[in-house]
């Protein structure tokens, strides 16, 4: 048999870190066993259903990398499918028109709510053969009523449902149009899916959902209901914790890499191993490993997962993203050294790539501003002296290397009697704007000897002009 798992999102906003969850182990599951991995947009909700809500979950997905195999599937490109198969539940008896007026509907809960019986609909039209002129019905789903339903659930175990608990369900509105629960069955069988990874709010259509592919003379594939993801108070992860889109997670500097691995770790462990490859996760991973009890999300834990990925990547890869924050900056990474060789002084230091593009950015624009504490500190009138020193030594560099360049520096120093420090500072300031960079040496090897240059000018210009606010 064939793997065949699903990610079915309903676009009606962004993709949220729950749902990339799910995908991920539907995703997972898939490519563990060789099988196939597909995307279905249910939008038959047409009033929240949006177009920039469908193109935010694809560029969810591809951020992530979670290719799929087939789709997307959209289920409003499927309502003739959908209607032959209400005809053929409405031909075998196993649904039928209810004529019931929003009133009856209504006196009939308020009944029961004085009863102290949970309210549900009472089956009346079930056996109805007369047409109520001039009502648009909707069409029911007979479902049995004696016996129980069991939902094998491969995280969960069995859960059963009393038939008796489940009324008979809406499956087509008066317009026609089909109905969630309906729409879910029809094509988890004809999509031949084997598997039906979502989230634990769908544990309750379940047992409906069993019982239409029961009528449908069809196999129930296997469910596996993933626990919810919580805030850090302990209530369901929304936006008030924070982020919770994906993109967001892009926009914060995130590599796709660190919040799978951090993912993938919500509810699901092997051993005390932290750092998984996609190979690993993906060699690692079983959905019957999965925790039942919910998670609760911690961003201090993805932020240092972030680093490691960082730092540990290969530098083109990660430069590969960054591209796309210097991008934001309003940098273009072709106006400077190449990026990887960015990254490779700058991964060391970074939890993320917003702070890396920031400290970067000297590498592609001249600095404009100093800030004013650095500047206030070192770029006074007695750097002058040294600035204008390393500018004559520097010129004079035979060879523009790290390894001169730090000589250099030192020399320096030890001609004005100072610390490497007293030398390193100032320059740092004048190309960095700040007193933040990687080693000098090899980032003003990077920089280049004419920027390098320029910006130690500039500073002892900038110096001048504000040597009277300084004395
Ligand atoms: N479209 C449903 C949702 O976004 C998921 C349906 C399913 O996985 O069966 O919640």
């Amino acid at each position: 048999m064939t793997i065949r798992t699903r990610f079915a999102p309903s676009p009606t906003g962004y993709l949220h870190v729950g749902g990339a969850r799910t995908a991920l182990f539907s995703w997972l599951y898939a490519r563990k066993h060789g099988g196939q991995f597909i995307l279905r947009i249910e939008d038959t909700d047409l009033e929240r259903s949006t177009a920039e809500s469908v193109n935010a979950i694809l560029e969810g997905m591809t951020w992530l990398g979670l290719e799929y195999d087939e789709g997307p599937f959209y289920q409003t490109h499927r309502f003739d499918r959908y209607k032959e198969v209400i005809d053929q539940l409405l031909k075998q008896g196993d649904a039928y028109y209810c004529y019931c007026s929003k009133e009856e509907l209504e006196d009939m809960r308020e009944l029961q709510r004085a009863n102290k019986e949970k309210p549900r609909y009472d089956g009346r039209c079930r056996d109805l053969s007369a047409v109520r002129e001039g009502v648009q019905p909707v069409i029911r789903f007979k479902n049995p009523t004696e016996g129980s339903v069991v939902v094998n659930d491969v995280i969960r175990g069995e859960v059963e449902f009393k038939n008796s608990e489940l009324d008979d369900l809406i499956i087509a509105r008066p317009d026609g149009s089909p109905t969630y629960n309906l729409t879910v069955v029809v094509d988890d069988l004809d999509m031949e899916l084997t598997h039906v990874i979502r989230g634990d709010d769908h544990l309750n259509n379940s047992p409906r959902q069993i019982n239409i592919i029961k009528a449908l003379g069809a196999e129930p594939p296997v469910f596996a209901h993933v626990p919810m993801i919580l805030g850090d108070d302990g209530a369901r992860l929304s936006k008030r914790h924070g982020a919770v889109s994906v993109m967001s997670y892009r926009d914060e500097g995130y590599l796709p890499e660190a919040l799978l691995n951090y993912l993938v770790r919500l509810g699901w462990s092997h051993g005390d191993q932290e750092i998984f490859t996609l190979d690993e996760m993906i060699q690692l991973f079983d959905i019957e490993d999965v925790n039942k009890a919910a998670s609760s999300f911690n961003t201090d834990k993805l932020l240092w997962l972030n680093q490691q990925y960082i730092k540990n990547s290969e530098p083109e890869h990660v430069a590969h993203h960054l591209s796309w924050h210097m991008g934001q900056l309003g940098i273009d990474p072709a106006q400077g050294p190449e990026l990887s060789s960015v990254v490779k002084l700058q991964q060391e230091r970074a939890k993320t790539l917003v702070e890396m593009a920031a400290n970067s950015r000297f590498f592609y624009q001249a600095v404009t501003d100093y800030d004013e504490k650095a500047a206030r500190k070192n770029l006074t009138v007695n750097s002058v002296e040294l600035l204008q020193d390393m500018q004559a030594r520097l010129s004079a560099l035979q060879e523009w290397q790290a390894e001169e360049i730090h000589d250099h520096i030192k020399a320096c120093a030890e001609a004005a009697e100072v610390g490497m420090g007293k030398v390193a500072q100032p320059i740092r300031v004048a190309i960095t704007g700040n007193t933040v960079s990687p080693p000098l040496d090899v980032t003003l090897e990077l920089l280049g000897r004419e920027r390098t240059l320029s910006a130690v000018t500039a500073a002892i210009e900038w110096i001048k002009d504000h040597a009277e606010d300084q004395s």
